[in-house]
């Protein structure tokens, strides 16, 4: 039986088992053709409420398992991501306007996301401390309780289970709060991975909805922890009401991230780097490379290559045939990284490719000769679009590249040693030498700093185990211990 079967999810939410959701139904729409792939259950604020209460009497029976029990789960969950790989992929590709290759990225990160947090409920859970008194005295952890996940649509199904499994592994509930725009392969799929992985039902709840919903999930009183992964304006009011409540919110924001390319990196490579980091996934991931600084011995043969490699780039419906870059999200995405490019242009950018679109396609685009003042160098684009500057001094290199509020990915091409005296002087979560800026490994501790993030990290059991426990100090004496009084 397919995994996704529409009977068992068309137009339901997932709470304590699969029902009608409270604010009804929406459609799952294919970006590429406009088609409807299927109908999918919407949440009312008073479904939030109720998954919150069951999750919180799941999560104590849930905690008090033994650990290879939830171990179990979670390595059966990773075997299904790999064995519906391709039915699941075929939704990713579909719902997210997603290449092949980056649908299967996404299954085949999932099940390592998985293999890795089955191994979390057997790591150790403390420390024995020092003491000054007669007692032993421990450090442990103990799972935060509810944890909320709410995820953005570019990397729907990596963006959600990197805190899901780990949250779960952990002894922890979770409510999943998709994105509307990808909420089968963002929410659906998770949901029927854990279901038929034998999850107790209550622990995992499936909420999809707008912002109101996702402000429900921050807001629920038995939740305690929030991992949150969108743009920074979101994440500024999640951290808003989680500081009023006292919550932890661990918050994965947007990015601006640059590429330094050094005298002497080999120009062929370095184009090759520089159009995957820039256009994978129609450039709609966080870590996309959003500014090229190059050296100016090589910038007019960079800029050259680059556009060369822009425009032969196959763009089309990533279903029907063999191409580089898929559909934009929707219209709205769209004509905000239009806006952008025709602003960049009047602003002075010398358009070396692209900047056309047709429906939801929209051509790589390269920008040359841009200032740090242009809009296109300042702003967060979030498409396929490729402005470079050039630089003469190292010093100048590590400026521009600090020059930006945001702090998550960072690449340098080029001279290993010249690189590493880079890499010590740049404010980034991330630092890729001779590799571009799009990378992540479910064992790599994944976060930015400065607006992309609040410091909190994914990935990796020292990132997972801070995220999503609480510690505990705990003393033991033999007998009653005297006191003065
Ligand atoms: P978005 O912030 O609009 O939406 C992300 C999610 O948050 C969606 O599920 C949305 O429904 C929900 N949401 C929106 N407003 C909310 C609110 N006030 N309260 C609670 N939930 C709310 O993001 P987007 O523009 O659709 O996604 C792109 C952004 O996400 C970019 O800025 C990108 O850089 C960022 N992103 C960051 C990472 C990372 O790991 N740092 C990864 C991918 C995307």
């Amino acid at each position: 039986m397919a995994l996704l079967d529409p009977s068992i999810w068309t137009d339901k939410i997932y709470v304590n088992g699969w029902r009608e959701g409270g604010a009804g139904s929406a459609d799952a729409v294919e970006p590429a053709t406009g088609k409807t792939l299927g109908s999918y259950g919407v949440a009312s604020v008073e479904d939030v409420l109720e998954a919150a209460r069951t999750a919180a009497a799941a999560q104590k029976e849930w905690a008090a398992r033994k650990p290879e029990e939830r171990a179990a789960v979670l390595r059966r969950a990773g075997a299904l991501w790999e064995e519906h790989a391709e039915e699941l992929g075929g939704w990713i590709t579909r719902e997210a306007g997603s290449i092949p290759p980056k649908a299967g990225l996404e299954t085949h990160s999932a099940a390592n996301e998985c293999y890795d947090a089955s191994a979390l409920p057997s790591h150790p859970a403390g420390e024995v401390l020092a003491t000054n008194e007669q007692r032993w005295s421990f450090s442990r952890r103990r799972p935060a309780g509810v944890v909320s996940v709410i995820a953005p649509f570019n990397f729907p199904v990596i963006l959600s289970i990197r805190a899901v499994a780990p949250a779960l592994a952990l002894g922890n509930a979770v409510l999943l709060k998709p994105d509307p725009r990808t909420a089968v392969c963002g929410g659906v799929a998770l949901m029927r991975v854990f279901e038929e992985a034998g999850l107790p039902a209550g622990l995992l709840s499936l909420l999809p909805g707008g912002a109101e919903i996702g402000a429900a999930v921050v807001e629920a009183p038995e939740v305690r922890v929030i991992a949150f992964t969108g743009s920074t304006g979101a994440g500024r009011k999640i951290a808003e009401s989680a500081g009023r409540l006292l919550k932890r919110a661990h918050l994965e924001l947007g990015g601006n991230n640059a590429m330094i390319v050094l005298p002497g990196a080999d120009l062929a490579k370095a184009a090759s780097a520089a159009a995957f980091g820039s256009f994978m996934h129609q450039g709609q991931i966080c870590m996309t490379t959003g500014r090229h600084i190059v050296h100016e011995d090589i910038y007019e043969q960079y800029v050259e290559a680059l556009a060369e490699k822009a425009a032969h780039l196959p763009v089309g419906d990533p279903a029907a045939g063999n191409v580089a870059l898929g559909p934009i999200i929707d219209e709205n995405q769209l004509k905000k990284i239009d806006g952008i490019v025709q602003d960049a242009v009047a602003a002075g950018a010398r358009l070396a490719a692209g900047g056309t679109s047709d429906a939801l396609f929209y051509r790589p685009t390269v920008l040359a000769d841009v200032t740090p003042e242009n809009p296109a160098w300042r702003q967060e684009i979030f498409g396929p679009v490729a402005p470079v500057m050039k630089f003469s001094t190292v010093d100048e290199a590590v400026e521009l590249a600090n020059d930006s509020e945001y702090g998550l990915s960072l690449s340098i091409l080029g001279d290993v040693g010249m690189a590493m005296d880079i890499a010590d002087r740049v404010e980034s979560g991330k630092v890729h030498i001779n590799e571009q800026t799009v990378n992540d490994e479910s064992n790599a501790p994944f976060g930015g700093v400065k607006d992309s993030g609040n410091g909190g990290r994914v990935g990796g059991a020292a990132a997972n185990l801070e995220s999503f426990t609480e510690i505990q100090w705990l003393t033991m004496r033999p007998e009653i211990a005297p006191y003065p009084f």
